[in-house]
């Protein structure tokens, strides 16, 4: 007979860790207890040795779907008494070490089985939840994770619910978020007054409201969406009243069946699709693909997702539509509305009519984006159904607490703790106040659930005007603590390093914008970075940006300068000709433009790639106006799918500041030319895209080549772009180089937090 005390660490909270712990036990005969320690499940198993090994063995092999195992550690105890049974111990108040709380998870099998069936007492109930499924992170308010912590607490128990949740072998043992008709929340619908539809079925009574036309606020479990059905003149209402022009709706379709009917999805793609994540995933249009035009306007690509709360399943069940809209509802550039009066108010004149439901979000979770680019995941936003998942970081530090706020646009933050890496939910663009509050008020929660209440360092973006920046700053006052900036693609680069686990490599870091150290705007850089530390190898030429902000949005400003240094004025003026439609002001801007870029007056300097991007795209009359961040260039990525040609652009290397750099003004001249000379727009824009991927490669390559390193990354949003990549990938491979991307972690913004919290980590090593 011996006696082993067992240590399980991950996502073993709240996830029906501790019931299946129990169950296995009985299984095999072993006596002794279980129970919650913090991010810990301390087991003790009393048999012989054989039934030990094994029951250890199905620790890891027989977990729930939902759990997460870091680490299993055990040793012999000398037991002074003999244990006559198995018993789950309630949690200890004194438990240590951090807490990890598991994400929202979409509805699972069992709990749509129950739905669907007439017979089960939660037959067609819109928040049927169990161990394995339900809202998480979304209602918690403070740990332990217990019910009377989380928003479920409005709802105490019926008798029948609080049987199953007491009973060791139920499948809702201790699901916190379980409830039903009698003791649970409840949906109502609502009019623009604000005043209840009275309805013996609001959820039945919205589709019919959606399939007239109308356009509906639905809450679910982490957000609350803005839902239309996909005619033509109802999209354009939604796009009108949320003054969103282009940018494309992710949909929202009952099953993989009817999404294969006008996607054409791959087998990655589906298990993404059916995971319990439950992300939007971008995927290509099909040959059958008929929607309006306006619902992805001039893209190859459509954002779908499943149903993933029991609402959506319920809409479902009363239309025969193909798919729904399905976008977030907030006023644009503010964070997601959560709170019911918040709704009501502030989106009437957006939404006809509200489905709303009693239970409280407690944070706010956008919707998961993510898209398949050349076969491998990539991760736009991680958001619903992954955070607060933490990254494991113990490599790097195991003691430091460090708070690390990323960038400006896309914003996460992340808080490490114990050598986790507890990345935020999708903040947004904290230019905006509201969502600036949202981020102060969502770093206090997670600090809340992670059990943090000091920080040793902050990490904030070297950029001199960002909020994130000044926050930082405040906040390492508050905290007594150290501020570190670091440098924008250096953060890109710390992500891919960790994503890949190597210590060193060389970084293509692709993208909008990042303050440089010599304080202009880098995007389109050649790094080598040992995580630590990093040096500049390479980057596209310097460009002037005419106006700053306005030449982002109007691309044919950096074009005509980008040109000035290749052609006279007089050229320029013949060349311009066809693009006066493109400035804002027509053609007094051109000669502006051109005063401003001769005599230098707010002509910020730039290598993004985007920029670039934009800037053929311009030229060759795909987009002359972004409305939405990236849209130029991914409308060029979409224009250049359709070609099948080999046509190429020379590429011309100079030297500046002793660095190599891709001379980008004789691409954006040979485009030109190449549209003058009427070649296909097509052709001419994969080669332009061709032309600034190959030579951000080869200069990669030239950079392994001369710190004899191996592996070359590629990072930033640019990596998004599927024949970029590819291009990029193909080359490096053919030199005899080993190409890495992102696996598990955005390649765009949203992981600086994370880049920024991997370079405090090493700070000191
Ligand atoms: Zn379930
Ligand atoms: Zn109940
Ligand atoms: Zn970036």
């Amino acid at each position: 007979m011996e006696t082993v005390k067992i240590w399980v660490q991950g996502i073993v909270q709240g996830v029906g860790f501790r019931p299946n712990v129990y169950r296995i036990a009985k299984r095999l005969g072993i006596r002794g207890s279980v129970k919650n320690l913090g991010n810990l499940v301390e087991i003790i198993a009393q048999s012989d040795e054989n039934t030990i090994n094994e029951f250890i063995r199905k620790l890891s092999y027989e977990k729930p779907p939902v759990s997460k195992i870091n680490s299993i550690e055990y040793e012999k105890i000398n037991s002074s008494g003999h244990f006559s049974d198995f018993k789950i111990i309630k949690s200890s108040l004194n438990s240590t070490g951090t807490s990890i709380i598991p994400p929202d998870l979409a509805m699972c099998d069992n709990c749509l089985k129950e739905l669907k069936d007439k017979n089960n007492r939660r037959y067609n109930f819109p928040f049927i939840a169990c161990t394995d499924c339900g809202p998480r992170f979304s209602v918690i308010k403070s740990i332990p994770y217990d019910k009377n912590k989380t928003t479920m607490d409005e709802f105490p128990f019926c008798p029948q619910c609080l049987q199953e949740y007491e009973n060791p072998m139920d499948r809702r043992y201790h699901a916190e978020a379980s409830s039903c008709s009698i003791c649970g929340p409840s949906v109502k619908l609502y009019n623009k007054q604000a005043k209840e539809i009275r309805t013996e079925n609001p959820i039945k009574k919205a589709v019919n409201l959606l399939d007239d036309g109308n356009i509906i606020a639905i809450k679910g479990i982490g957000g609350t969406h803005l839902v239309s059905n996909l005619e033509d003149d109802i999209i354009l209402k939604l796009r009108k009243r949320l003054n969103r022009i282009n940018q494309p709706f992710a949909i929202m379709s009952p099953d993989i069946k009817t999404i294969k009917t006008f996607a054409d999805i791959n087998i990655y793609e589906e298990k993404s699709l059916e995971s319990i994540e439950k992300p939007i995933v971008v995927a290509k249009k099909s040959k059958n693909y008929s929607f309006p035009d306006s619902l992805a306007p001039y893209l190859h690509n459509i954002g779908v997702v499943l149903p993933y709360s029991p609402i959506h399943y319920l809409l479902f069940n009363y239309t025969n539509q193909l798919a729904y809209i399905m976008t977030s509802a907030n006023i644009p550039g503010e964070p997601m509305l959560i709170n019911n009066i918040d709704i009501l108010k502030n989106l009437n004149t957006i939404a006809d009519y509200f489905l709303l439901h009693n239970r409280k979000i407690a944070n706010r979770c956008d919707d998961s984006v993510i898209r398949y680019v050349d076969g491998n995941l990539s991760f736009i936003r991680r958001s619903r159904g992954y955070v607060p998942a933490p990254y494991d970081l113990r490599r790097y530090s195991k003691d430091l607490n460090i708070l690390s706020l990323g960038s400006e646009l896309d914003v996460t933050f992340t808080i490490v703790k114990d050598g986790f890496g507890f990345v935020s939910q999708h903040i947004g663009n904290t230019n905006k106040f509201k969502t600036y509050q949202f981020l102060q008020e969502a770093i206090e929660h997670l600090s809340i659930i992670t059990s943090t209440d000091n920080f040793d360092l902050i990490a904030v973006d070297m950029h001199p005007q960002f909020f994130t920046s000044s926050l930082g700053l405040e906040l390492s006052k508050k905290y007594g603590c150290e501020l570190i900036k670091v440098q924008h693609h250096h953060a890109h680069g710390a992500v891919l390093a960790f994503d890949n686990d190597v210590d060193e490599l060389i970084v293509i870091a692709a993208d909008g914008v990042g303050y440089g150290e010599d304080k202009t705007a880098w995007g389109g850089e050649i790094l080598y970075t040992d995580i630590k530390s990093y040096q500049r190898l390479g980057s596209l030429s310097p460009q002037k940006i005419p106006g700053g902000d306005i030449s982002t949005k109007y691309p044919a400003r950096f074009l005509l300068s980008a040109l000035s240094k290749e052609y006279t004025e007089d050229e320029l003026k013949e060349i311009f000709k066809g693009y006066v439609k493109f400035f804002k002001y027509g053609e007094k801007e051109i000669d502006m433009v051109l005063k401003q870029s001769e005599k230098d007056f707010n002509t910020p300097v730039t290598t993004s790639i985007g920029r670039v991007l934009d800037a053929i795209s311009v030229a060759l009359g795909i987009c002359g106006k972004r409305t939405y961040e990236g849209e130029c260039s991914m409308k060029l990525e979409s224009v250049a799918f359709k070609s099948n040609s080999n046509l190429k652009i020379d590429l011309k290397f100079n030297k500046h500041e002793n660095r190599p750099v891709l001379d980008t003004t004789a691409i954006l001249k040979e485009v030109i030319e190449m549209k003058n000379k009427g070649l296909d727009i097509k052709d001419i824009a994969k080669a332009g895209q061709y032309a600034v991927a190959i030579g951000l490669a080869k200069m990669a390559v030239d950079a392994a080549k001369l710190k004899n390193i191996n592996v070359i990354g590629g990072t930033g949003g640019v990596f998004y772009n599927e024949s970029i990549t590819k291009t990029i990938k193909e080359y490096v491979r053919e030199e005899g180089f080993t190409f890495v991307g992102h696996d598990n972690s955005c390649s765009g913004d949203g992981s600086i937090s994370l880049g920024q919290a991997i370079i405090a980590s090493v700070r000191n090593r």
